[in-house]
């Protein structure tokens, strides 16, 4: 049985993923702003540092996976640097301390819950994507200030994107591949949790929320998608690297039908190219 770290445990998908690893028997250590056997408030690099050394200590230096699953909404109440700093810096500063206990077990599976957000929302400014990327919390929110009530909306995808690049970026890396961790991140749609219900207690959100096309009809079954993060923790992910899983009803792929493939960079191809040469 392994050691699995899930953060955002105390609600919603965290909460579910939590249930099913118990319940298949492994030792879970939950890390929550509330309700956690890690306290901590991951919208603060003190509380981002906190609660990554507390499950190293617990963890006695080995996590066989880990769930990142902490998360704010892009609800009108919160200030957006606070969306940015829980969802993109509550992710990244918490896995780049855990790299080294990950590797450690030789065959960790990492889980991050982005959104079908990156996929889904127009406009959305690149300058505060590539700010979050360098870790700059207070440009990105700058990068979206002239966007009014759709600020929160901007932060959140910003963040969703910056978060799933990062994953991309680092999973195929030596230190992440090379060292036996799969990290993957699953994109949900619109999945009925205390988060969506805060969206539907809010009479101008709900109506933007109830519109907006999922072609299956509904909403999303927390339960199921923790099905699907159990899924990418188990060995049947092994070969599963740096992808990012859409349960969304439908929705990426009805305003996306044909946005795929597309070319690869010409850059990764020149590198290709000289690394060929040069072997
Ligand atoms: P949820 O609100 O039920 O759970 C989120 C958890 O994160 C809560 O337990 C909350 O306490 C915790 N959290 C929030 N701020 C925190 C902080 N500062 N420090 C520590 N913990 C904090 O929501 P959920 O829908 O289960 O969300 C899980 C993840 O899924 C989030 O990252 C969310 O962005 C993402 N997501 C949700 C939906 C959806 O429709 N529900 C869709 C796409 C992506």
């Amino acid at each position: 049985m392994g050691t699995y770290a899930v953060t955002g445990a105390a609600s919603g998908m965290g909460a579910a993923t939590v249930q099913r690893l118990r319940a298949a028997g492994h030792r879970v250590i939950t890390v929550d702003v509330k309700d956690a056997d890690v306290v901590a408030d991951l919208s603060t690099e003190a509380g981002r540092r906190e609660a990554s050394l507390r499950v190293l200590t617990t963890a006695e230096g080995r996590l066989d996976g880990a769930v990142l699953a902490a998360g704010i909404g892009p609800n009108r109440g919160p200030d957006v640097g606070r969306i940015a700093e829980v969802n993109y810096l509550g992710a990244v500063e918490l896995l780049a301390r855990w790299q080294p206990a990950l590797a450690a077990t030789e065959h960790a599976k990492v889980v991050v819950i982005s959104s079908n957000s990156t996929t889904t929302t127009p406009l959305v400014p690149q300058r505060a994507v590539r700010a979050l990327l360098a870790g700059d919390v207070a440009r990105a929110t700058r990068a979206v200030r002239l966007y009014g009530p759709a600020r929160p909306a901007m932060i959140y995808a910003a963040s969703k994107i910056a978060l799933t690049r990062w994953v991309r970026r680092h999973a195929v890396q030596a230190d992440w591949a090379g060292a036996g961790i799969r990290l993957n991140a699953l994109a949900p749609g619109a999945i009925l949790t205390p988060l969506l219900e805060q969206q539907l207690a809010d009479p101008q959100q709900s109506k933007a929320v109830r519109r907006f096309p999922i072609p299956v009809g509904g909403f999303g079954d927390p339960g199921h998608l923790a099905d699907w993060v159990c899924f990418m923790l188990s060995d049947s992910a092994e070969f599963l690297c740096g992808s990012l899983i859409f349960v969304d009803g439908g929705t990426d792929a009805h305003f996306r039908p044909d946005d795929w493939p597309k070319p690869v960079p010409l850059r990764q191809l020149v590198r290709y190219a000289r690394r060929f040469r040069n072997s």
